[in-house]
């Protein structure tokens, strides 16, 4: 992806993994890569879309679905797949761009994947010598429409639990198998999926802010472990993988998602007023005005606003035009890429509530609070709307590795002083659970916590062990 902020890496809070859609009606294609647009906020390395009309056709490209997309190519056929893409396994490659097409003994299946397989690796060596197949990229979703297409089964349900049954980790699929769509979701329900209606047929993707685009309404969430498949007369019942603990991703609802998406029916943008409204009454501050660090920390200030009384205002203006590079630029590089972001409206004798989502690895809060300072702020008073992030994330977020989290270098007043607010606090884990209605057995909370999904947990040292010698090599 590129991050939601458009800015370098460094800049970076956390990085998306991907979007994916899939499509049945008339012009398929053309209305999966719309669709492609409104997920464009989780992922921006490479874009791609697969249809079928008897027949395969797959475009697909490194950029923004705008460019991939400006050549207009032919995609016929009334069923399509889509998939925006941030590496968090593989490299940033024109060969990793999804979606993936596979020959099976069922017919030519095309695969889009969001989320991490964590044993990617030792399935890619196993596919290799056993089946003697070749992989033509270094993605885990090429691993898992391999998977597909040797699994033994005469049904969807049947191969997606053989699959299902040795890949760790988490994943949302949108596949095209011929003219039939299938969407599923891993039993964990770590990442999102939702089915759409439109006017002449139904869609699936990883968030309810696509189907709008397409003028079609939502109809339901995807569930934790759920297949769902879409034929000529619309969805068919799939079935059901084996259940796990569910462990929803809590950073879909503080960062990822796009506000005016829908999980389990309620809003994105509410739910963020709500982490807003849970920090103000855990912390409230010393404060004549809350303002947002947009676009991602606007919500949570309206609703920080809500609990403590204090007017909300307009702070920071955001540069949208702003591009993206991957380079590393040092600390005062960094400070004009914010400049370049974000300019400040006269805050004059104000002392300012300044809510952000997160701190990742903190080297961009100072330069923010600097620039609020610079516009006459009297007090700066800084209020996070996630815990703490202590760990990192193997199930599809790029965030930091651990010793880069600043979190587990610094305790909150430390950190104010490094970023020289007159104080910081976060969120608690509690307060973030109430707000978005979650519990510690449905939601994951890792990166706050340490406490992976059993199964991510049970993994762990075997993937450390192959980073080991995937090092030494
Ligand atoms: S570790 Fe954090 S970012 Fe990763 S899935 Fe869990 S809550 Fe989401």
């Amino acid at each position: 992806m590129t991050h939601k902020d458009g800015l370098d890496t460094s800049q970076q809070k956390v990085k998306d993994e991907c979007g994916v859609i899939a499509v049945h009606a008339p012009e398929a294609g053309k209305l999966a890569v719309l669709g492609l647009h409104a997920l464009q906020h989780r992922g921006q390395e490479s874009a791609g879309v697969a249809t079928f009309d008897g027949a395969v056709h797959l475009h697909k490209a490194m950029g923004l679905v705008e460019s991939v997309f400006a050549c207009d190519p032919s995609l016929p056929g009334s069923w399509a797949i889509g998939h925006n893409r941030y590496s968090t396994t593989g490299s940033s490659t024109a060969v990793n761009a999804g979606p993936f097409e596979v020959a099976s003994r069922f017919g030519p299946l095309v695969l889009a994947h969001n989320g991490n397989i964590l044993n990617a690796p030792i399935l890619r060596g196993w596919l290799a010598d056993s089946f003697n197949l070749t992989l033509h990229s270094d993605s885990d979703s090429e691993v898992l429409a391999l998977l597909l297409s040797v699994a033994p089964g005469d049904s969807w349900i049947e191969r997606l639990q053989w699959m299902a049954d040795r890949v760790i980790g988490s994943y949302s699929l949108v596949l095209l198998a011929g003219d039939r769509l299938i969407g599923v979701r891993d039993p964990m329900g770590n990442r999102p999926l939702a089915m759409g209606r439109i006017a002449e047929g139904w869609v699936l993707a990883s968030e309810s802010c696509a189907f709008s685009l397409l003028g079609g309404i939502p109809v339901r969430d995807v569930q934790p472990g759920e297949v769902v498949e879409i034929g000529q007369d619309g969805p068919i019942p799939g079935g059901w993988l084996t259940p796990a603990r569910h462990a929803f991703c809590a950073f879909e609802h503080i960062y990822i998602a796009r506000p005016d998406t829908l999980f389990a029916g309620r809003a994105v943008h509410a739910v963020r007023r709500a982490i807003g409204e849970e920090l103000g009454r855990e912390h409230p501050a010393p404060a004549d005005l809350v303002i947002g660090v947009p676009d991602s920390g606007t919500s949570a200030a309206l609703g920080f606003s809500t609990s403590t009384g204090i007017p909300f205002g307009e702070g920071l203006i955001k540069n949208r035009y702003v591009g993206r590079t991957f380079i590393q630029p040092a600390q005062a590089e960094r400070e004009r890429l914010i400049r370049m972001k974000f300019g400040a409206l006269p805050l004059k004798g104000k002392r300012i509530a300044l809510v952000d989502d997160s701190i990742v690895r903190g080297n961009t809060l100072r330069p923010i609070v600097a620039l609020v300072r610079e516009a006459g702020a009297s007090e700066v008073h800084v209020r996070v709307a996630s815990p703490p992030l202590t760990d990192p994330c193997y199930l599809g977020v790029d965030m930091a590795r651990k010793d880069e989290l600043i979190a587990n270098r610094m305790g909150e007043d430390e950190l104010a002083a490094h970023t020289t607010a007159d104080s910081l606090r976060h969120i608690s884990v509690d307060g973030l659970l109430r707000a978005i209605r979650g519990t510690r057995d449905d939601t994951c909370l890792a990166c706050f916590t340490g406490r992976y999904p059993p199964a991510v947990q049970a993994a762990l040292p075997a993937r450390a062990e192959a980073e080991e010698m995937e090092m030494a090599r």
